[in-house]
């Protein structure tokens, strides 16, 4: 398989090293490119095919967090391999999407698989995300025979390991869906923060699989809260952020449904009051979205009626 080329020049002149530029060929359009980014000794961010993917290389195997889209859990083993000789022993999935979890069935059998239990339940169904095209491939895990189902579940919290390897699990409510989790790797400073906060926009609010967005703004502001000790923040499918990032996106879903409130109250509908968001001037390099803007209006109005 052509995985395209990399040439690296090594020049040694009269004393002075020189590293000449590298030629990498265009994928092929069908080639899974998994593109690495270090963000400590032992934890690399994985890019590519789906949301971000944690690898976490402890003393004695390696903890990985989300596993892609449909293929992709053969490019991302075989990238991982590239970084340590250590086997993968830990699964952790930060929720439900396809996006996040579909790469599991590559995995051996061995690897133990940790989700919140309610993403334990989203994933035996796999329900089409609100506002997603459904998609007529069926169920990932049912057409796999149930590899890739998680074998172990947590309500609130859970540790993984200990000393440098430990990995601490926090469920704070629903936002994205109703099974986020926050995945800490405490020795380093760093999150994997899912989809909950996955970019500066607004958010997914998948009510099919059990997101709200009356709650996500308080959910990430617990987050924000009640975890100490984190320097550096995993999105789901954006650049790696600081916790004042997160701070300040529990703000923006929280004035996000302020706004919805008003809107409601005024008696807009939907479409009209979509049609009048602006995003607020204080969230700078934020991304707007007016159909995820309509969707979520939709999604909150649906919560607030009843
Ligand atoms: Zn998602």
């Amino acid at each position: 398989m052509n995985r395209g080329l990399v040439l690296g020049i090594f020049m040694a002149a009269g004393g002075l090293s020189l590293a000449v530029s590298a030629y990498q060929a265009p994928p092929a359009s069908d080639a899974k490119v998994v593109e690495v980014e270090k963000i400590k000794d032992n934890l690399f961010m994985l890019k590519g095919g789906g949301g971000n993917t944690a690898v976490f290389v402890g003393a004695s195997g390696v903890v990985v967090v989300d596993t892609k889209n449909p293929g992709w859990g053969q490019p991302l083993l075989d990238k991982i391999k590239e970084l340590t000789s250590k086997p993968v022993t830990t699964i952790i999935n930060t929720h439900t999407h396809g996006d996040h979890v579909s790469g599991n069935v590559d995995f051996p059998a061995t690897v133990d698989i940790v989700t919140q239990e309610n993403t334990k339940a989203n994933m035996e169904k796999m329900a089409t995300p609100t506002g997603i095209p459904p998609n007529d491939a069926g169920n990932i895990f049912k057409n796999n025979g149930g590899k890739g189902l998680p074998k172990r579940t947590f309500k609130d919290t859970l540790t993984l390991g200990q000393g440098p390897d430990r990995v601490d699990l926090f469920y704070f409510g629903r936002g994205h869906t109703n099974g986020d989790a926050f995945v800490v790797f405490p020795a380093v400073r760093v999150m994997h923060a899912g989809d909950i906060f996955a970019r500066k926009a607004p958010p997914l609010l998948d009510a099919n699989n059990g997101g709200s967005g009356v709650a996500i703004g308080d959910t990430l502001a617990k987050a924000a809260a009640e975890i100490k000790g984190v320097d550096s923040v995993i999105t789901g499918h954006s650049t790696v952020m600081t916790w004042a990032d997160l701070e300040e996106y529990a703000r923006f879903n929280k004035d996000f449904l302020s706004w919805v409130r008003e809107e409601m109250k005024a008696g807009k509908s939907v479409d009209a009051a979509a049609a009048e968001y602006k995003l607020p001037e204080k969230y700078a390099g934020y991304t707007n979205n007016p159909d995820r803007v309509k969707l979520n209006v939709g999604v909150i109005y649906d919560e607030l009626k009843r």
